[in-house]
């Protein structure tokens, strides 16, 4: 295991939620961290003071990350305030429940751009940095809808399983240049976006209560940490889903 000293992290959606744990618990590991947010500058601020309060780095960086020339712009912000991107944590997402005959093409290319494509552009943006410096980090938060098809959001759920896919061919692509990619696939986790969707209750898992955001931090912090697990997906969701 490596710990994380003087490694530079970045995390999409870091402000609130799954990703503000993940930011606060890479930061504790030893990493300086680039908190990503859309909108909630406030939030994203705390996150950062949280993470000085420990004596690490950490920068507050707004983009919308399924927009290329904002990723571009964000990578060059973060490469300035703290240096060359090693680990990313690919988190930023939005869920929207829907049937499949309510999803209108709006509807599917805004899933897809904020759940899949933002993985593609903000990875694409690290990836020659990453392998000029022979290491790296990828950890892509997909979901158990991947393989479950989840309550409802038939967009999601496909956004998710492309991430799986994308998760694969970044492990095997980049296996000898140190750089690792690996998923985790939580359900449900206590945030925002399973407390705001009235059908999710406890009663959905085995365990019976909701994940909490730390129980996926801690998975994060261990792939950031080991380089020997790669092209692989951790499933957390209270025996939801058992592989
Ligand atoms: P939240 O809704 O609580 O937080 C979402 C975060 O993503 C916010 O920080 C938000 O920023 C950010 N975000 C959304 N869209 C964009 C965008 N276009 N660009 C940049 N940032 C964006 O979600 P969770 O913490 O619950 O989820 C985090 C990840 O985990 C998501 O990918 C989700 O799909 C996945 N997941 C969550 C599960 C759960 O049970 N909670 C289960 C399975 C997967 P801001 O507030 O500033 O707009």
């Amino acid at each position: 295991m490596q710990d994380l000293k003087n490694r530079v992290a970045l995390v999409t959606g870091g402000s609130r939620g799954i990703g503000a744990a993940i930011a606060i618990a890479l930061a504790r590991a030893g990493a300086d961290v680039a908190v990503n947010y859309r909108r909630r500058s406030d939030a994203s601020a705390s996150v950062c003071k949280t993470i000085s309060s420990f004596g690490q780095k950490a920068l507050a960086v707004q983009a919308d990350v399924a927009i290329a020339a904002e990723v571009w712009r964000m990578i060059s912000e973060v490469e300035n305030g703290l240096g060359p991107v090693d680990i990313l944590v690919n988190n930023a997402g939005i869920a929207r429940p829907q049937a499949l005959e309510e999803v209108t093409e709006k509807d599917w290319d805004e899933v897809l751009a904020t759940n899949l494509k933002s993985v593609f552009l903000v990875t694409q943006a690290v990836i020659a940095g990453m392998r000029k410096r022979r290491w790296g980090r990828i950890i892509n938060i997909s979901s158990a809808a991947a393989m479950t098809g989840g309550l409802k959001h038939p967009h999601y759920a496909a956004a998710k399983a492309g991430m799986l896919g994308l998760t694969h061919s970044c492990a095997r692509l980049y296996v000898r240049d140190g750089i690792t990619a690996n998923a985790i696939a939580p359900a449900l986790i206590e945030t925002e976006m399973v407390t705001a969707d009235m059908r999710a209750t406890p009663e959905h898992i085995p365990v019976g209560h909701f994940g909490s955001v730390d129980d996926v931090a801690s998975v994060a912090v261990l792939l950031a940490m080991n380089d020997y697990m790669t092209g692989q997906t951790v499933h957390v969701n209270g025996g939801w889903y058992m592989t």
